[in-house]
């Protein structure tokens, strides 16, 4: 365990909450917490892990608060260390007060992220794991956030680690091949690199299969609504934020603070994009080209074109159909309480692949046909085992990609008869590589630069 200063910070958000919780970790922090502690016992003495009733005075003996105070002593605790949390009022005024007199006694104020990072650095989680903390604290829906969680419980690390214990034998493979070059032994060897590295990348592969549905729940589908005026774009948006309740997230961060609505549509999160300034998109083909347009709209995860079942196609639906072609596209086919005008032939032709939903916006019909289209193009419809080990994080992507490419070469290698201690070099640099996801080989660079998209008190 390495030696760290004691300290503190506010780990409740801020705000007019009825408790807050002010986190104290580190080998002063009993003693820090003790010295503005008055209750039965000293806490220097309680046992761990219980929590205490009891009241803070600050250094003229008066007393500023009544409080309830948790003493975990190390290790069995988050961060390894020693670690008070004090539970007072949560007005700010109050606990900008005991924040300020825990400060007083000697502790410092954490940064961002400090407690997990103390974690991290004690041996307490790993890397991937701290990190899907950090998704923990901004998953926009239920299902994101069983994906943190199950990435916090260790599940990505668990797969990781199992596929690193197998290249580790290679290695010691290829030495012992090295060491005694008789030809059958190299035979073996040669038969065992090329199976257990086509199994290894297999499975970096399958994780990586999860990564684009992973990254959508991590960070949402970017949606564009698109359609000429008049069609009900600006209805389906109502209905959309009103139906499916919008989700707002606020994470406070010392970098960045972050505002932005989200509709949770089975799960997945749907970022409305504001495009241009306005959040449904009429007569773009016209105003800015269909070139212009296509690149515009093929920025978004997906968008949804909205055409009046009331009216012929028009020039512009026409045109937006074509642009919407290579995007991942829902055609909806709206105001079907109006007697139907349009050539629903001729638009199915149009469209190819694309799924067409009919609604009547107005009548409150077919959004159900509209989140099923959405959950079914971006999850094939399957109901999504619980317990999938997504990869979401982009950090993680990279490097699961790059170790696929080596160990990709090792196989050809390999195959292709090169002499086995060539390949020695790939599956160490696989074994590298997949060893950054749980950070057992990065610099100190990137884990304060990781540690620093916390929010205070984590
Ligand atoms: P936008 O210009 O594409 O944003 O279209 P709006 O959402 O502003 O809607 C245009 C008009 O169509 C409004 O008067 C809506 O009330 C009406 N409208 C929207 N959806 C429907 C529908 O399903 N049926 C009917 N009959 N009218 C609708
Ligand atoms: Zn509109």
């Amino acid at each position: 365990m390495m030696d760290f200063d004691t300290i503190a910070a506010v780990a409740t958000p801020l705000g007019e909450g009825g408790i807050a919780i002010i986190r104290v970790s580190g080998p002063q922090a009993v003693e820090a917490v003790d010295k503005i502690y008055k209750g039965r016992n000293r806490l220097s003495t309680v046992d761990t892990h219980t929590i205490q009733y009891g009241h803070l005075v600050d250094n003229e003996g008066d007393v500023l608060e009544e409080v309830m105070v948790s003493v975990m002593r190390a290790p069995r605790t988050f961060t390894k260390e020693d670690v008070v949390e004090i539970n007072c009022h949560g007005g700010i005024v109050s606990v900008k007060r005991v924040l300020d007199l825990v400060l007083e006694q000697g502790t410092r104020m954490a940064e961002p992220g400090e407690f997990t990072k103390r974690a991290f650095l004690n041996g307490r989680i790993d890397l991937s794991q701290a990190e899907a903390v950090i998704d923990l604290i901004r998953a926009k829906t239920d299902k994101a956030m069983k994906v943190a969680l199950h990435q916090v419980q260790g599940k990505l690390s668990l797969l990781i680690e199992d596929l690193r214990r197998q290249l580790i034998q290679l290695m010691a493979h290829i030495e012992v091949t090295i060491d005694y070059p008789e030809h059958d032994v190299d035979d073996v060897t040669r038969n065992l690199l090329s199976e257990k590295s086509r199994w290894v990348q297999e499975e970096i592969e399958k994780l990586l299969r999860t990564a684009k549905q992973g990254k959508i729940l991590r960070e949402g589908l970017s949606t564009v609504i698109v359609g000429r005026p008049n069609v009900g774009k600006s209805s389906l948006l109502n209905s959309l934020l009103q139906e499916v309740k919008a989700i707002v997230t606020d994470v406070p961060g010392t970098t960045r603070d972050i505002i932005e609505e989200y509709v949770n549509v089975r799960g997945i999160p749907l970022r409305l994009v504001d495009t241009a300034g306005i959040r449904d998109t009429e007569d773009i083909v016209e105003r800015i080209g269909v070139e212009k347009s296509r690149e515009m709209l093929s920025k978004a995860d997906l968008v949804l074109l909205v055409l009046n079942h009331g009216e012929e196609l028009t020039e512009e639906d026409r045109n937006l159909l074509q642009v919407v072609q290579p995007m991942n596209a829902i055609i909806i086919v709206n105001k079907v309480d109006l007697p139907q005008r349009i050539d629903l032939d001729n638009v199915q032709k149009m469209v190819g692949n694309m799924p067409v939903v009919m609604m009547s916006i107005a009548r409150e019909e077919g959004i159900e046909r509209l989140e099923e289209a959405i959950a079914s193009k971006f999850f094939s419809g399957s109901i999504q085992s619980e317990d999938l080990t997504y990869v979401s994080n982009a950090r993680h992507i990279q490097l699961l990609r790059e170790a696929s490419q080596v160990i990709g070469e090792a196989i050809e290698a390999v195959e292709g008869g090169l002499p086995v201690d060539m390949v020695a070099f790939d599956i160490r640099r696989t074994w590298e590589l997949l060893g950054e996801v749980i950070g057992d080989t990065v610099s100190d660079d990137l884990i304060s630069q990781i540690f620093a998209q916390f929010c205070l008190g984590k």
